[in-house]
């Protein structure tokens, strides 16, 4: 995309989020137990892939209670024995947060931004701790301040809460680019949307309307650019409209970040057909998720996902209709 048109996306952006207010529904509802995944240390994993250094960075766990409403075509039996088959605990349904650091080209790119400790369990029985973040990356070297660009997948909260102070909204990066995709952008940003979004999705969108337009240095990306040398967005729409994924090439190697194409990959890659309540379009969520998943085994590529298993590095096999995850650990 040419300069001229990023620019303009950018005035358009801000005029579109001009005229609406603050959101007060910020309240965190405090869990009724406490958490039972221990946090990984090192909390933080690197590797390479090519000349890109490549660091995984834990942001904290979802455990999320059993709910028959989870997916709209398993039962919670099913969704424990995909769990079991997968060496996963069933006593809930373990849903990590993993962000990505990639050193390429001389750029430091963050990919998401997780949690920032501000996101809901909504259920109590359910525990979510976010925000391990800026510790982490620390722990891993890497000063947060010397981030020049921020990639996001989409506007779920889980990716982009750790962009804003928690009871501030002020930015937490404010002197990176942060790149959108358009899509995404231009969604949760028209100000029609409120009133057709459910009532649980309300507050989300009111927290985006009334801080993100206003950032200057948010980018809104269309397509499939290439976003950051070596780095390219991956059009994977259905969990939210925009839904990116991130693709690293360098050398012979290539990795898929996949984000939330195959969330739960025990649950998500071997049963690819199972429609789950956060993919806002089920059907268009599939088709993203097979096309993405086997252009990976097609092309040989390593892939990472936010909700992966830490530290949320694998390989990805067909098995029959299926897909299979293997995690890498080394
Ligand atoms: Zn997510």
């Amino acid at each position: 995309m040419s300069t001229t048109s990023r620019r303009s996306l950018i005035i358009s952006a801000a005029v579109a989020g001009a005229a609406l207010g603050l959101d007060k529904s910020l309240a965190v509802i405090a869990p009724a137990r406490g958490l039972q995944t221990p946090d990984p240390a090192p909390g933080f994993f690197r590797y390479r892939v090519g000349d890109a250094e490549c660091t995984a960075i834990y942001d904290g766990i979802w455990e999320k209670a059993h709910d028959p409403a989870f997916f709209s075509n398993a039962s919670v039996a099913e969704t424990k024995e995909a769990l079991a088959a997968a060496g996963l605990t069933t006593a809930f349904v373990p849903i990590p947060i993993t962000v990505f650091v990639v050193k390429l080209n001389g750029k430091l790119v963050l990919c998401d931004a997780g949690g920032g400790d501000q996101v809901q369990a909504f259920n109590p029985q359910s525990t979510f701790i976010s925000g391990r973040l800026m510790a982490n990356m620390r722990a891993a070297g890497i000063d947060p301040k010397r981030i020049e660009t921020v990639l996001i997948s989409h506007f779920h909260p889980d990716h982009i809460f750790g962009l804003l102070e928690k009871k501030t909204n002020a930015p937490v990066f404010p002197n990176a680019e942060i790149i959108v995709p358009a899509a995404e952008y231009k969604w949760w940003t028209d100000p029609s949307l409120i009133s057709r979004l459910p009532a649980g999705r309300k507050p989300l969108a009111h927290r985006i309307q009334a801080v993100i337009p206003k950032w200057k240095n948010v980018l809104p990306v269309e397509g499939e650019d290439e976003v950051v040398p070596g780095i390219s967005f991956v059009s994977a729409p259905g969990h939210t409209p925009g839904h990116t994924a991130f693709h690293i090439g360098s050398g012979n190697e290539q990795l898929m970040i996949s984000n939330d194409t195959a969330y739960v990959p025990a649950l998500c890659a071997a049963h690819p057909g199972w429609h789950g309540v956060f993919d806002q379009n089920a059907a268009l969520a599939e088709a993203s998720r097979r096309k993405l998943l086997d252009r990976v085994i097609a092309d040989k590529m390593m892939i990472c996902g936010s909700h992966f298993p830490w530290p949320g590095l694998g390989k990805i096999t067909r098995d029959g209709a299926r897909y299979a995850l293997t995690v890498q650990t080394t």
